[in-house]
């Protein structure tokens, strides 16, 4: 089912940037504590899982086995690879491919995803479930699940995940920690980004406190790579092009990697995944992109703002979506036709200096 939850109805909705009322927490704990033993619950995470994604799930995965949940799978839409940096993750052995995810669940709970077209063939769960949970951190977030707990002013949604956990009366354990910790490291960029608050190191310390190897983790997550991808960047970050009149002179850094780039160097598209992290470092741009091939004419667009331009506006027009200063789409056409489309869309999504 979509769109109703018993309890859910009698609350009234709550705005999504204010994040989830008393009634959403409410409607999503009676879901979950009021399972049949023998329930069977499907978690999914968006298409092209990163950290977020799969932690979230995973970490909140092995806090429902903790509850006593039996019957759970975990999966996303795609093909069933799991990024070799995410290999490494607690609760991996409740991931099942797509093809083989419960037809008909009685309960779906989707993360990290801010709208149905991001669950890929597994969309349709959300009418053939019995009943449906969202966890998200996306302002752009449709509210498409019967019960929503989306909060934008979250860091990840392991935030959610973490708080839904804690009001079910689970506590935190090393797996769930190192599940919730990659996500929130990858989606704070190690504490860098913006919604870096306080309650973010408070959350980071709990879940240290359960003994946890963050030099580790971070090691595996983010800072390993097969030589192959190290000569693949210094080829791709090569022909790089740096243009200073977009976004109204902000500036736009960007590149591409195409299929035949991963081929010769004999590599996985995940490794891909971090190239944004070093293009955006550009001082002279305020946004940095970069083109993915997925399939000839089709790539998946990752773009960046320092601060100066909300991209989550850009992705948005052209049929994606994300935050304000990280966001994506998936482009067609060639690399400078996608790129075109971009810089039309730039100087309107130049975020207006605030009021005195
Ligand atoms: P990425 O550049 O792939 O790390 O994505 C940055 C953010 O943009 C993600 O957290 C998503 O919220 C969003 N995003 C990326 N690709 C898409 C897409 N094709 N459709 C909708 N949102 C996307
Ligand atoms: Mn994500
Ligand atoms: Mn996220």
């Amino acid at each position: 089912m979509s769109g109703s939850s018993g309890t859910a109805a009698v609350v009234e909705a709550t705005p999504v940037d204010s994040g989830p009322g008393a009634g959403d927490w409410a409607a999503a704990e009676s879901l979950l504590r009021n399972l049949s033993p023998d329930a069977r619950v499907l978690l999914v995470c968006h298409v092209n899982p990163d950290g977020d994604a799969l932690g979230s799930m995973l970490g909140f995965a092995l806090g429902l086995r903790r509850l006593g949940v039996r019957a759970m799978q975990a999966t996303f839409p795609g093909p069933p690879e799991v990024p070799v940096p995410f290999q490494g993750l607690p609760g991996l052995d409740l991931l099942v491919p797509a093809t083989e995810a419960y037809p008909d669940p009685d309960l779906v709970i989707c993360f990290d995803a801010a709208s149905e077209s991001r669950l890929g063939e597994l969309v349709d769960r959300l009418d053939t479930a019995g009943a449906s949970l969202v966890l998200d951190h996306h302002a752009s977030n449709t509210r498409f699940g019967g019960v929503n707990l989306v909060d934008p002013h979250a860091a990840a949604t392991s935030v959610v995940a973490e708080q839904l956990l804690t009001r079910l009366g689970v506590g935190l354990d090393a797996g769930i920690a190192e599940c919730l910790y990659v996500a929130l490291t990858t989606d704070t960029g190690s504490f860098r980004f913006e919604a870096t608050t306080p309650a973010v190191h408070h959350l980071a310390a709990r879940l240290l406190a359960t003994g946890i190897r963050p030099g580790d983790i971070s090691r595996r997550v983010f800072d390993t790579r097969p030589f192959g991808a190290v000569r693949l960047f210094g080829e791709v970050l090569g022909r790089a092009r740096l243009e200073p009149a977009p976004a109204g002179g902000r500036g736009l850094v960007w590149t591409w990697a195409t299929l035949d780039d991963l081929a010769r160097h004999d590599q996985r598209p995940y490794v891909l995944e971090a190239l944004i992290d070093s293009v955006r470092c550009t001082a002279e741009a305020d946004v940095s992109c970069v083109l993915k091939q997925t399939a000839p004419g089709e790539w998946a667009v990752s773009l960046r703002s320092k601060g100066a331009v909300d991209v989550s506006r850009v992705a948005l027009a052209l049929g994606g979506g994300g935050h304000r200063f990280a966001a994506g789409f998936t482009g067609r056409g060639t690399a400078e036709e996608v790129v075109d489309r971009i810089r039309g869309q730039l100087d309107d999504a130049v975020i207006p200096p605030a009021a005195p």
